[in-house]
């Protein structure tokens, strides 16, 4: 997505080599609110130029790729957001080998990692956006008993981590992104970089607060079922899914209100229960899945027969523990994940 022109640019560096399988980057590809081909075109009011750099779907591969990289590393590409997809592996709890690499080191010929390049290229980025809830929080490769060590990018940086222009690392957490939600945290950016959008507000897990300051639950299409107690034993049902495992009354997402391709679907709208991806503590603090999330069988009940401050304090309480993640996501040079190696 490259293009040559002396006018100022705004470059998006996409790094996809965390601990990922690229689903990110193909959701966005559905993103219609706006389309990322209508940020990357300018098609919009008040965007300034930009150019993605971008694996997915970008025309230059190889050293041409690369040479963006080298030149945000080496301070003479001006500015730039940098944008992370996939978990950080923690490279210092072993002294051979990597998990992650991304170009080659021409004065070494070694893969460089993903760490690495966060040690080059953050404090140099105007902006950091981590994308997807591996980047995120660490996600699924993150989970107890991992290997790797593996963290989100402010578990890396810190949470307190500030730009260079004085933001916080932006976290758009979703496993994948809900498109629209990643491509309008992106527009959102651009038109603070063009000085003509206020701080980007985010909440204390550093998600956009107009994005995720509700639940699955708030905009779900099966709510007047679940008022009704009126509750699916199977799938198949059109009632309401928290007998299955739903865990949409504490989990902070919009899906349900926004669809996932042009409005359409949801997750439960759809007949499908909520896991909680998008949220610090997935997976471990949700499962087992499709197991009746604790505190239901008491909610269902009293809210069969009466709604109100009970049910609201029961699901904040629900909601604060499970909107953090698990201790063991973080630096240093010791594995703590409880991963107990079977071999000699
Ligand atoms: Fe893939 Fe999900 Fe991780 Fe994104 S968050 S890289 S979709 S596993
Ligand atoms: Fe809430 Fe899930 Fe039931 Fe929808 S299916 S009303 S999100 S519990
Ligand atoms: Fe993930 Fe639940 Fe949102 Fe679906 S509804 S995207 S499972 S958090």
């Amino acid at each position: 997505m490259a293009t040559s022109t002396d006018d100022p640019v705004v470059h998006v560096l996409w790094i996809n080599a965390g601990l990922s399988c690229d689903g990110d980057s193909v959701s966005l590809t559905a993103a219609t609110l706006p389309s990322i081909e209508d940020i990357a075109m300018g098609a919009l009011p008040g965007l300034p130029k930009v150019q993605f750099h971008w694996p997915l779907v970008d025309y230059q591969v190889g050293d041409d790729f690369m040479e963006w990289f080298w030149r945000a590393d080496a301070g003479k590409l001006e500015p730039f957001v940098l944008v992370v997809e996939g978990s950080v592996a923690n490279e210092r709890i072993k002294s051979q080998g990597y998990w992650t690499g991304f170009g080659n080191d021409p004065r070494t010929g070694q893969p460089i990692t993903l760490s690495e390049w966060l040690d080059r290229l953050a404090p140099k980025a105007w902006a950091v956006v981590a994308v997807g809830t591996c980047a995120t929080y660490g996600g699924i490769h993150a989970m107890q008993g991992n290997p790797t060590g593996a963290m989100g990018v402010p578990d890396y940086l810190g949470w307190k981590w500030r730009s260079k222009a004085g933001l916080p690392i932006v976290c758009v957490p979703g496993c994948p992104i809900q498109p629209d939600n990643l491509s309008e945290t992106l527009l959102y950016l651009l038109h603070q970089a063009a000085g003509v959008a206020p701080m980007i507000p985010l909440d204390d897990q550093l998600r956009p607060k107009w994005l995720f300051g509700q639940t699955v639950h708030d905009g779900c299409d099966r709510g007047g079922y679940y008022e009704e107690g009126r509750f699916a034993r199977e799938y198949g049902s059109p009632e309401c899914l928290v007998k299955v495992g739903c865990w949409g009354p504490v989990v902070q997402c919009n899906v349900t209100k926004r669809g996932w391709m042009d409005g359409i679907g949801g997750c439960p709208n759809v007949g499908g229960i909520c896991i909680a991806c998008t949220m610090p503590g997935f997976p471990d603090r949700f499962m087992p899945f499709m197991e009746e999330p604790p505190g239901s069988k008491l909610s269902t009940e009293i809210t069969g027969h009466f709604y109100g401050p009970l049910i609201t304090s029961l699901r904040a309480i629900t909601n604060h523990s499970a909107d953090k993640e698990p201790n063991w996501r973080h630096k240093g040079t010791r594995l703590t994940t409880g991963y107990q190696r079977t071999w000699a």
